[in-house]
């Protein structure tokens, strides 16, 4: 990879010292900054964009510098208007990008990583493996590409793409602290979601760093046994421990947790099963909201999705037993929807 600063990961502290180090008086760093980061969503693509800065500063940024930019690939639009990007990186790994409309406004999901390293046995993104995490410039660009390519501003940004975002802890984070910065973007942390498949020193981490970020864990079983069948971090991970991060972050922040749970047919959407998240969550109604998604079916996977019937008597189970369950509105099914499809079937493609 190039080993040249990038100016679209930087945060605005890091390009004021990196301003300063070329002699060059503070101000400039808001100026790049807002070229960068405007609070109008998008952004420039090339340093010579920066109009207001001396010519001799934007050639000495051009030569010393980079500005990473992401041309699509591809983009597939569904008849609901979702749209999925496909990009290529500066070293030719591919990722993927999702744009939604939803009333409240435009959702964009980021890849943390390209591919993932952490094998859930019904996911897309982990087929080939992890290529390398991504670096915040890289996520950054991510929504400013989509934002130039549709014209809109992101009002919400999920962390829920391809990768776990806490093997890749440092960029995350920094693509945060660009997201919210009060000088540049300025969106609310809740406006943020990010998405763990229940990494347990990363959620310790993210606990001390108490931003309004929202958490969201990838449960999907109710039990340790059925866990791990379905995701190899939960050998790492146990849920009993994984349960008691949890606790540990609601009591220390106060804000609640979106369990994710995806409904197979025939593995983890019984009565039964239903019954025993209820059990997992009894003494947890204060911080436990469960999403129930009807698994996306990834042909190199073999899961089906649970019958409309069976997710929503696995709601009102929950519902029955005091626990809060919503249904996530699937999106985008018609475009190779799930986590990493599009990309696998694009690398697939380009191997043939
Ligand atoms: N690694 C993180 C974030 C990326 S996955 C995590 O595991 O949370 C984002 C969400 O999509 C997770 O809840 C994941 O379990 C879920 N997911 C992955 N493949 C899916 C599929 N085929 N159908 C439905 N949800 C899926």
């Amino acid at each position: 990879m190039e080993e040249r600063p990038d100016l679209r990961g930087m945060t605005r502290d890091e390009l004021a010292e990196l301003v300063s180090s070329l002699g060059e008086p503070s101000y400039r760093a808001g100026q790049i900054y807002r070229w960068l980061h405007p609070a109008t969503g998008g952004g420039i693509t090339d340093i010579s964009e920066m109009t207001d800065l001396p010519a001799g500063l934007r050639s000495t940024l051009s030569g010393s510098c980079l500005v990473t930019t992401l041309e699509p690939l591809r983009v597939l639009i569904s008849a609901d208007g979702t749209r999925k990007y496909l990009f290529r990186l500066g070293d030719g790994n591919v990722i993927e990008t999702v744009y939604m409309r939803y009333s409240f406004g435009v959702s964009i999901c980021v890849s943390s990583q390209a591919g993932c390293a952490r094998g859930c046995s019904f996911c897309a993104s982990t087929l080939g493996g992890v290529a390398r995490s991504l670096t915040a410039a890289e996520v950054m660009e991510q929504v400013s590409a989509v934002e130039r390519d549709v014209r809109e501003k992101a009002s919400h940004i999920v962390i829920m793409g391809s990768g776990e975002p806490f093997d890749n802890y440092d960029e995350i984070l920094r693509f945060i602290h660009i997201m919210t910065d009060e000088q540049g973007r300025r969106l609310g942390a809740r406006h943020i979601t990010l998405s763990t498949c229940g990494v347990i020193p990363g959620i310790r981490r993210f606990t001390a760093e108490s931003l309004q970020v929202g958490l969201a864990v990838s449960l999907h079983a109710p039990r340790q046994d059925m866990r791990e069948k379905l995701m190899p971090v939960a050998r790492e991970y146990p849920l009993d421990e994984l349960m008691e991060a949890l606790d540990d972050y609601f009591s220390k922040t106060g804000r609640q947790v979106t369990f994710e749970y995806a409904l197979m047919n025939g593995v983890n959407d019984s009565h039964e099963a239903a019954v025993e998240l209820a059990g997992l969550l009894s003494g947890r109604r204060r911080m436990a909201l469960v999403n129930l998604i009807p698994v996306n079916p990834v042909r190199e996977r073999g899961y089906a999705t649970s019958t409309r019937a069976a997710v929503r008597a696995f709601q009102k189970e929950l519902e029955n037993r005091g626990i809060h369950a919503t249904i996530r509105r699937e999106l985008g099914g018609d475009i190779d929807g799930a986590c990493g499809q599009l990309r696998y079937h694009y690398m697939q493609e380009e191997s043939d």
